[in-house]
């Protein structure tokens, strides 16, 4: 996990706290709400000589009396008219009960916000939420638009006596080796053959056509480098090459670390993207005789 979605998981738990922490604030503020009671119910309280404190907030036509009970210390509420407000103080003030009387001011935007502010935070967190959700669902599109592309590459060249045998950009100890324009490295080639497929952007004889005498005995890793630079322009980037030569002989098991270092440098990838094989033809048809030497790729891109 990078530092980006560590600081992504943190804000997700603490804003999950947070609305752990409003809820509750919601549910206990409804829980030690006064209890409303009737007016008749309220005179009998003050009748009984129940009430402690009380404090009366005035509106235009009403007043909100809120008590606090003598015995059970409990608070409870109830709404008068105006015009009742006289007899109630007398009664509060026979009884021996505190009185304190508010002027409720309409429009006293502190009071709203105040009794407001557990929905307005609950509000903003969702509006929070709902933004974190747009951007990774934007940020998850070019993943789904990314696309894979395989690509499949094969070559042989006839050996002779008396040529150097070039395979995967290294040279190895044989008698023989390809005959070609270039320097017939046919793993080069049938790899060169399977990046350029994958691109869809043609084969080696398209860009390297075995006419043009600039090619003659070339360095096939000129062919793998041009490709590179292809695959860069057309925004793709290699994921895997799997391949296999076929040859009787040398073995090629022991040349593959070189191999595979050669040919990544040439692609500009690291190694341990490259996996290669050998086979040998069992001695049947050119390749088994000594004949001819020939290679396998399979080569997966992904686009940037
Ligand atoms: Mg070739």
């Amino acid at each position: 996990m990078n530092s980006s979605s560590t600081a992504k998981t943190i804000l997700f738990w603490i804003s999950i706290v947070f609305l752990g922490v409003i809820l509750w604030k919601l549910v206990s503020a409804n829980k030690n709400a006064p209890e409303v009671v009737s007016y008749s119910d309220f005179v009998q309280m003050i009748d009984d000589k129940e009430v402690l404190n009380s404090k009366i907030y005035l509106e235009a036509n009403s007043a909100n009396i809120y008590v606090l009970l003598r015995r059970s210390q409990k608070y409870v509420q109830t709404t008068i008219a105006t015009s009742e407000l006289p007899e109630i103080t007398a009664r509060l003030r026979d009884s021996g009960a505190n009185i304190e009387i508010n002027q409720v001011k309409s429009g006293d935007w502190t009071l709203i916000l105040l009794n407001a502010a557990p929905l307005i935070l609950l509000v903003g967190f969702c509006l929070f939420l709902m933004r974190q959700m747009k951007g990774n669902a934007k940020r998850a599109l070019p993943l789904r638009t990314a696309t894979a592309r395989t690509g499949i590459g094969y070559d042989l060249h006839r050996l002779e006596e008396g040529l150097p045998l070039v395979v995967g950009g290294i040279e190895l100890p044989l008698d023989k080796g390809p005959v070609g324009h270039s320097d017939g490295d046919v793993l080069a080639h049938a790899m060169c053959d399977a990046i350029l497929g994958a691109a869809g952007a043609g084969d080696i004889g398209t860009h390297f056509p075995d006419t043009d005498p600039k090619w003659k005995g070339a360095n096939s890793m000129l062919f793998l480098e041009h490709a590179r630079k292809l695959l860069d322009e057309k925004h793709f980037e290699i994921e895997w090459i799997d391949a296999v030569v076929i040859t009787e002989k040398p073995k090629l098991g022991p040349h593959f670390p070189k191999m595979r270092e050669a040919l990544a440098k040439a692609l500009g990838v690291g190694a341990e993207k490259i996996h290669l094989k050998a086979k040998t033809n069992e001695g049947v048809d050119a390749i088994g005789r000594g004949e001819a030497i020939a290679a396998h790729v399979v080569a997966t891109l992904t686009s940037r």
